[in-house]
């Protein structure tokens, strides 16, 4: 299962896209997208939109 970055929720609806900045596999949720819950690369602590 995979889990949102930055709301931890569990599910299926979730896009997996790559950090800008170092290609880390970052996952989002639907929810989080559609609000714009800011993502935090773990990798290279990237903040983005
Ligand atoms: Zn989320
Ligand atoms: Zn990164």
């Amino acid at each position: 299962m995979v889990k949102c970055n930055s709301c931890n929720y569990e599910g299926t609806n979730i896009i997996v896209f790559e950090c800008p900045k170092c290609s880390e596999k970052i996952n989002r949720c639907n929810r989080c997208r559609k609000i714009s819950i800011e993502y935090k690369c773990e990798k290279c602590g990237f903040i983005g939109p």
